[in-house]
């Protein structure tokens, strides 16, 4: 069996996750009932979640000097995912302030800190890992321009790029003929095609938009309907969700792309077709949606081929 680096480049949050019976007005305060810190991040969620699939994984981003910094280093380390290759920048980590209400809504303010400060420092360690790399995974909570950069340098030296474009935002056309993968759930499709997936028809008009602009291959994920793969070679299909009591959705589309990432291209299950990856994501992504929390709900790939057996 292969073994190959998967790189992560990305964001690592601490989320300070509060219940409140009700949001506060505009001046107002209100009491949580509780107070957790849980470490998240979309980069890092997704880092766990290759690095539990039996990827080498080594993460790029960074953290900063406040206390947050080191949590969120160890937390990663207890996953397996490397972090020797992640800066400390003077000032705050990544934060995401979480407010819960007893009705179920969340309001999230996301706090980049030392993600916003992801640039040539980072850039320049992609350098070190190329040779070994068997995919980078990118999305979209670190500055743009970086991003772009990472794609860049990938594709120069023939590493397949994954890329989440979540949360939606800046996407500039020209990078997408830079991208093997796009993995991206109905919001975000329809914020960047205009076409909101919702039959066979307009799944394949979406995947055609990015298609027809050089992606190579696209994932739309449709959470508990499961997901649509279309490539470039003409291949398409439609896996269904594992039918499952959801708890928790949280960081399901993290764990499917880490998941998938990590059997299709980080060696964990030799060359796996993207067929066999998406089996294995999508089962990925079940057990975490029936577990609270995000890191914390991704599973391992002994409880995976455990739950597709
Ligand atoms: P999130 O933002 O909550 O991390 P997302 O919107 O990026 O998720 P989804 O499309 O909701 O991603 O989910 C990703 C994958 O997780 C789906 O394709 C599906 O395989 C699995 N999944 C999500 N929700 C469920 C569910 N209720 N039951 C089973 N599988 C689910």
């Amino acid at each position: 069996m292969s073994k190959r680096t998967l790189i992560v480049a990305g964001s690592m949050n601490m989320d300070v996750v509060s219940r409140v019976a009700r949001f506060p007005r505009s001046g107002e305060t209100v009491h949580g009932s509780e107070v957790h810190y849980l470490p998240g991040g979309k980069g890092a969620n997704q880092a766990v979640a290759a690095a539990q699939s039996g990827a080498l994984t080594c993460m790029i981003g960074a953290v900063g000097t406040d206390g947050f910094g080191q949590q969120l280093l160890d937390a990663l380390k207890l996953k397996q995912v490397d972090v020797t290759e992640v800066s400390v920048k003077d000032g705050a980590s990544g934060i995401a302030l979480i407010a819960v209400s007893d009705a179920g809504e969340n309001q999230i303010v996301l706090c980049a800190g030392a993600n916003g400060k992801v640039a040539d420092v980072e850039i320049d360690a992609l350098d070190r890992l190329l040779t070994e790399a068997g995919a980078i995974v990118l999305q979209n909570e670190i500055p743009w321009a970086s991003n772009a950069a990472f794609m860049r340098k990938a594709s120069d030296a023939s590493v397949p790029v994954i890329y989440n474009p979540a949360p939606a935002g800046q996407l500039e056309v020209d990078v997408l003929p830079l991208i093997d993968t796009i993995i991206l759930n109905e919001t975000e499709t329809e914020l960047i095609t205009g076409k909101m997936p919702q039959d066979e028809t307009s799944l394949e008009e979406a995947a055609a938009w990015f298609l027809t602009r050089g992606t190579r291959a696209v994932i739309i994920t449709l959470g508990a309907e499961g997901s649509f793969y279309r490539d470039a070679e003409g291949i398409s299909c439609r896996v269904p969700a594992r039918q499952v009591q959801p708890v928790d959705t949280t960081a399901a589309g993290d764990t499917f792309i880490g998941a998938y990432a990590a059997i299709r291209y980080g060696g964990a299950a030799g060359d796996a077709s993207p067929q066999t990856a998406l089996q294995y994501a999508t089962a990925a992504a079940a057990l975490s949606v029936m577990k609270l929390g995000a890191q914390a709900s991704i599973p391992n790939r002994t409880e995976v081929f455990a739950f597709m057996s």
